[in-house]
Order: C-alpha cells, then sequence, then structure tokens
C-alpha cells in the first residue's frame, strides 16, 4: 500500500485501547472529501481535513475555518489522519491525546484547484462552507487558512 502520507505520528499519539478513535489505516487511494471538526479539547478549535495522499491532511484552525472573505485565520498544521476519521464523532477520554469531544461541523467534497509545497486551493462544496478555500504555508507548521474570491468555472 503506498501512501504519500504518513499515519506514524497519529499512532505515536495515540492508545487505542483507550480512545474510540480509529485505527491508523491508510487509504488506498485520493478521494475529494473533507470535513471541519469541532473538537472541545483543552482549547476549543475546529480541525480541518482534506483527503489527499491517502490520508487525511489535518491543520487545527483555533478560530474556525472563515465563512467570508477577507478573514484571514491561523491554520496549524497537524499529524496526518487516517481517512477513517472523516466521520469520527465522540469523546476521546481524559488523559488521552485530545481528550473532549469530537463532533462534525461540516463535511462534503472539494474540487483541488492548486496545490504545491506552499499553498493548497480547493472549491469546497459542503452544508456552510461554499467555494474556494486556499490554505498558505507561512512557516515550518503554521499555515494561514482563507476564503477566496467566487471561483469562476469555466
Ligand atoms: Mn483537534
Amino acid at each position: 500500500m503506498t501512501s504519500g502520507g504518513s499515519l506514524s505520528d497519529y499512532a505515536d499519539k495515540r492508545s487505542f485501547n483507550k480512545t474510540p478513535e480509529p485505527e491508523p489505516v491508510a487509504g488506498q487511494s485520493d478521494g475529494n472529501r473533507f470535513v471541519v471538526q469541532e473538537h472541545h479539547a483543552s482549547h476549543l478549535h475546529w480541525d480541518f481535513r482534506l483527503e489527499l495522499d491517502g490520508v487525511l491532511k489535518s491543520w487545527a484552525v483555533p478560530k474556525g475555518v472563515p465563512e467570508e472573505q477577507r478573514i484571514r485565520r491561523l491554520a496549524v498544521q497537524t499529524e496526518d489522519h487516517p481517512i477513517g476519521y472523516i466521520d469520527f464523532e465522540g469523546t476521546i477520554p481524559e488523559g488521552e491525546y485530545g481528550a473532549g469531544t469530537v463532533s462534525i461541523w461540516d463535511t462534503g467534497t472539494f474540487d483541488l484547484l492548486e496545490r504545491d509545497e506552499k499553498r493548497i486551493a480547493v472549491d469546497l462544496h459542503g452544508r456552510r462552507l461554499n467555494g474556494g478555500y486556499a490554505i498558505v504555508k507561512t512557516s515550518e507548521k503554521q499555515w494561514i487558512i482563507l476564503r477566496m474570491k467566487v471561483v469562476k468555472r469555466r
């Protein structure tokens, strides 16, 4: 099974006999789904995840994914998550990594518009989030997520 993503960090942080989170099974292929999970951990944040490279590429967004243009939000890249995490909701027990409740805030599909080392642009088709979004890398782990102007299809 080949994958451009890696689930070793995901596995290292968790005890699967204690957390209800999915086991680190890599996907076979790229899909085009996304999810935003509201995570009431020690600090409330929203986890933005895109199905890419056979895993869920993931960012923690402390203030939430912006629904309007001209708002730039910090997005801290976190470890790749298994595809099976896309529909995870539940409570991670006290003492475990990310302890707290996880619920799905939005989910849907995306079209990949651009992707290079420092920039990923997608057109999201979710229940809440619709339209173009860019995630731009500003340093090692830090990215900025912003809503782009309307994406015009040809
Ligand atoms: Mn989280």
